[in-house]
């Protein structure tokens, strides 16, 4: 015990890459190095009395790994660690922490003020299954803060903002948007996806509460849906009574996968923002490139804000190609290494057409308001060799 209490102490100081290898963990008598994947759905007691203390919350300990689990534990820690935040508490996917959270901490009457450039499946999520329970959510232009403050109610309890947005990496200033939401005593909720703690710390610039899709960035590789919400105690107690109360629970497996992912985040990130800057500079030199989306060119309206917030600007961009939506599908159909798939965060770099596929759901105005043509396309940059992604996009490109 005391080596554990030791080792956490010297961690509560530790820079951001110490964190993502070591905060959290607790060794069992085995002394096992890597960290252990407890794959067990329930506890045993000692005696009844020390069942009956678990059970009424007398005595701390494991009960059930609906809600506690040392490894989806030791994950919740780190998180917690790297995001600069008191408490983090894990769920099945990236959509089941924001229900949880949504859950948690809203009732019926309440509202909501969001980015109106979030993940498709949020919006779907705040507009047809949250307003049917009577919580009702408007949405605005990210960048134009005059139509944040416009958008407040007296019920206004949260404001939920991506940023850098998808796919068009506009930056919201966090600072600016904290501040707004704060003088309406609302909480702010960054879902942080896209830059992670290794880029982007939201709380930092006054956040509340902090989202993930582990699925992305932090599984890093593709192959388990997870997701984390961190923030304050008395938030993120709340949101686990739900997913106690619920059952969003994360899997200790999956739980374990993104452990090994956040020990190479930063290093992955920093790869994943090189390629994209490099990618970013070639697609502007390409005649049939009409427009570059990436936060990391300096024309860019939000370079100056992303350099402030941001330690680089993050593996995903988008561009705008001269023709419609045959030339943009001619560019995806011509690509024989990149993978056609919606997903993101991964080592394998994907490509995708927004307007027919994850804004597919949008009325035609939204679209045009959001700046989803049908020329445009995102390309999420892996860790392949860069010039072999400029071969693959240049052999539709040439082709225009
Ligand atoms: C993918 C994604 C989500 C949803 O996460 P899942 O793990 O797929 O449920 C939420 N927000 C952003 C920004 C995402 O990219």
């Amino acid at each position: 015990m005391t080596d554990k209490i030791d080792r956490q102490e010297a961690l509560a100081h530790a820079g951001i890459d110490t964190l993502a290898v070591r905060a959290g963990q607790v060794r069992s008598a085995e002394g096992e190095h890597s960290e252990a994947l407890y794959l067990t759905s329930s506890y045993v007691f000692e005696s009844a009395a020390e069942a009956a203390a678990r059970f009424g919350g007398d005595q701390p300990g494991n009960v059930y790994s609906r809600y506690t689990n040392p490894t989806v534990r030791t994950l919740e820690e780190r998180i917690a660690a790297m995001e600069g935040c008191e408490r983090a508490v894990a769920t099945a996917s990236g959509m089941s922490a924001i229900l949880s959270t949504c859950m948690a901490l809203l009732k019926a009457g309440d509202h909501i003020v969001c980015s109106r450039s979030v993940f498709g499946t949020t919006s779907v999520l705040f507009t047809k299954y949250m307003a049917r329970f009577g919580v009702d959510t408007r949405f605005v232009d990210p960048t134009d803060y005059d139509q944040w403050r416009g958008a407040f109610t007296e019920k206004t309890r949260l404001v939920f903002v991506e940023t850098p947005s998808n796919p068009l990496c506009d930056v919201v200033d966090l600072a600016q948007l904290a501040e707004i939401t704060h003088s309406r005593g609302a909480l702010l909720v960054v879902d942080n996806c896209f830059c992670t703690p290794a880029l982007q710390k939201p709380v930092l610039f006054g956040a509340d509460l902090v989202i993930h899709s582990a699925t992305k960035y932090i599984d890093g590789q593709g192959r388990c849906l997870g997701g984390l919400v961190a923030g304050a105690a008395e938030h993120i107690d709340e949101v686990l009574a739900f997913i106690r109360s619920a059952g969003p629970t994360m899997s200790a497996f999956n739980a374990w996968v993104f452990l090994k992912g956040l020990e190479t985040l930063r290093l992955r990130m920093d790869a994943h923002s090189a390629s994209a800057l490099t990618l970013a500079h070639w697609l502007q030199a390409q005649p049939a490139v009409e427009k570059v989306f990436y936060a990391g060119l300096p024309d860019h309206p939000g370079h100056e804000l992303a350099r402030a917030q941001q330690r680089a600007f993050g593996g995903v961009l988008s561009f705008r190609v001269k023709g419609g939506r045959e030339a943009a599908w001619q560019v995806i159909d011509s690509t024989r290494i990149v993978s056609l798939t919606a997903n993101l965060g991964d080592a394998k770099t994907t490509i995708v057409h927004p307007a027919t596929t994850t804004h597919g759901r949008l009325s035609d105005e939204q679209k045009a308001a959001a700046g989803i043509s049908d020329n445009l396309i995102r390309v999420a940059v892996g860790l392949e060799d860069v010039q072999d992604i400029q071969a693959d996009l240049e052999r539709g490109l040439s082709s225009l």
